[in-house]
């Protein structure tokens, strides 16, 4: 079986914490490649490591066609030539040979030369296009890339260990950026580029690049890693990572730095406008604004580069950051408040594609949802709740703005119980057990769940130290617990067996090929090859019943993935992380008895 090219280890919104492995090490995702120009080396690839960034990416072209620089790099490799170690990106150039009328020729050429000089990720010659060019020009550049992209898959067997981006294009002409989209996906590549709309990008036409995005990464296989060409502002970095960008490069910092721009994540400042520079970075604890506007050009460039760099990096820290503590949606409302333009861009994003946006949304967050201003109400995990919500029964009743009335049963359960909203408190009256179980069981597994009750007696245990409910005991069996950070249920095996005789198949279901099912019962993970088939309701973090073809009881556990991106993901991605399993492990020593 092929190496994973790239691991999910966390997520939040559409986002992404992965691990992209390359030949010269990994890569934390959503990452920032800075592009650095040979022609104009502000700060060295050293340097810019120095700074933070994991990665470089380079121009393969303007190395080609610099004789000095193409010998160097194909006699000593690329990282040599670069003095960096690390993983080195390298762009075909695209663009440039757009201008210079090369693009025909070019493009094995480029290809082969970016793997001989070692490039770790490389990319085949598309034709980037801007958003106000006339169809048949885009129809032709798109043919023009859908042909670069087979002329590299009939070679990609000769050219293994790089990494290799395939980006559809299509400027603003949705059908042709679905048809290219859909060719590209059923070539393979490793990793999927979408080129910003230029033009539109620089006149702050944020909607225009979410548009172009969503059209591409709704195509593409869902596992795959997703490059977002040419986007370098760090207050754009949590909106588009939100939205499912894994990785970025820009020269912006560098571009910036030249017309003496300094970059916040909050927006942009002129130098010469400034009193005091709010960071502490190297630079701006070495110099004032003043300092800098009147030392030598070149050194002026460098300081500010360095600085630029530094919060791009730092943003995009913030950024993972963020995803590991489920909160990318606050961080991303409260940056897309540095321009109305992208504050219009995730109105479109949460309005035009909360579908697809809901399929990726984990199921449960350790943190609480705070309002963050009326878009709060479009999130997906709100939209999520309302649906669910309907299914959930309860006399009693409090009220909360963003979700209206919510049964009394569910003030500890998440999102409801994790709902910060500016003037509403906590609701006065307290749930009785059977109130709550009833309200969670309904909204987690559905009505149909409220048969395990039926004739049975139910009894909840309280945390002594919170005095929250705590186990769930049906005629005195353990049924499982109340989770203290979001108040789900996690089912024992005792109680996924009671689901499974009231739940219609596939509900809160993984069915695993029962060539699986002993793996699977002695506790090994769900891995993406062993399941037939799952209840299309799974989103990342449910807790789900693996059962055999026979819906038979295997294990219980969480999803990692959605259902929706199971047969997307590559065969030995893992999709449920067992919790309880049925049978002991192999090794005696390390056999698990609780249920
Ligand atoms: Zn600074």
């Amino acid at each position: 079986m092929p190496e994973i090219v790239f691991r999910v280890r966390a997520r939040d919104a559409s986002a992404r914490l992965g691990e992209l492995r390359t030949k010269s090490g990994t890569l934390k995702t959503p990452v920032f490649f800075p592009v650095f120009n040979p022609n104009k080396p502000y700060l060295s690839p050293r340097e810019m490591s120095e700074i933070g960034a994991q990665t470089v990416m380079t121009n393969a072209y303007i190395i080609y066609r610099t004789p000095r620089l193409r010998e160097r790099a194909l006699e000593e490799g690329i990282h040599s030539l670069l003095g960096f170690d690390g993983v080195v990106a390298t762009d075909s150039g695209a663009y440039q040979m757009y201008r210079y009328g090369d693009i025909e020729v070019a493009n094995l050429e480029i290809i082969r030369f970016q793997h001989e000089i070692g490039s770790d990720i490389g990319s085949i010659v598309d034709v980037p296009m801007a958003d106000d060019i006339d169809r048949q020009t885009a129809e032709k550049g798109v043919e023009i890339t859908l042909r670069h992209a087979r002329e590299w898959r009939e070679v990609r067997d000769s050219l293994r260990g790089t990494l290799w981006i395939g980006t559809p294009q299509g400027s603003v002409y949705g059908d042709l950026v679905e048809r290219a989209s859909k060719e590209m996906a059923s070539l393979d590549f490793d990793y999927y580029g979408v080129g910003s709309i230029k033009k539109s990008l620089e006149a702050y036409d944020y909607v225009t690049q979410v548009d172009h995005f969503l059209t591409v990464r709704r195509l593409i296989p869902r596992g795959k890693p997703v490059h977002f060409w040419g986007i370098g502002h760090p207050s754009t970095f949590a909106l588009f990572a939100a939205m499912g960008a894994d990785s970025f490069d820009s020269a912006a910092y560098a571009l910036f730095a030249e017309d003496g721009r300094y970059m916040t994540p909050l927006g942009t400042m002129e130098l010469s406008d400034m009193e005091e520079f709010p960071c502490s970075c190297p630079v701006c604890r070495s110099y004032t604004p003043r300092e800098l506007m009147s030392a030598p050009r070149s050194e002026r460039v460098r300081a500010l580069a360095a600085h630029n760099l530094h919060v791009s990096i730092q943003e995009m820290k913030l950024v993972r950051e963020a995803i590991r503590g489920g909160w990318l949606w606050e961080l991303v409302q409260e940056r897309v408040r540095a321009h109305p333009r992208l504050l219009e861009a995730l109105l479109r994003l949460l309005e035009r594609y909360g579908d697809y946006l809901e399929e990726n949304e984990p199921f449960s967050k350790r943190s609480g949802l705070f309002y963050s201003g009326p878009e709060t109400a479009m999130r997906p995990e709100i939209r999520r709740a309302l649906r669910l919500l309907e299914r959930v029964k309860g006399d009693r009743t409090y009220e909360n703005p963003l979700f209206g009335r919510i049964p009394l049963g569910l003030r500890y359960t998440y999102p409801f119980g994790h709902v910060m909203t500016p003037g509403f408190g906590e609701p006065l009256e307290e749930p009785t057990d059977l109130e709550i179980v009833e309200a969670v069981l309904s909204y987690q597994f559905g009505p149909e769940a409220l048969s395990v009750l039926e004739g049975r007696e139910l009894a909840v245990l309280r945390s002594k130290r919170t005095g929250m409910p705590r186990d769930i005991l049906i005629d005195g069996e353990r049924f499982g617990f109340l989770r203290p950070y979001d108040g789900l249920v996690v089912l024992s095996l005792d109680g996924a067996r009671k689901l499974l005789e009231c739940l219609p198949r596939p509900s809160s279901r993984v069915v695993v090929y029962d060539r699986y099912a002993e793996t699977v019962a002695r506790g090994t993970s769900v891995f993406v090859r062993f399941v037939r088939d799952v209840d299309p309701a799974v989103r990342p973090g449910s807790e789900v019943i693996v059962v055999d073809e026979s819906d038979g009881l295997l294990a219980t556990g969480r999803a990692i993935l959605s259902a929706a991106e199971v047969k997307e993901f590559p065969d030995s991605h893992v999709f449920v992380r067992v919790r309880h399993h049925v049978l002991p492990r192999q090794n005696p020593s390390t056999i698990d008895r609780s249920t």
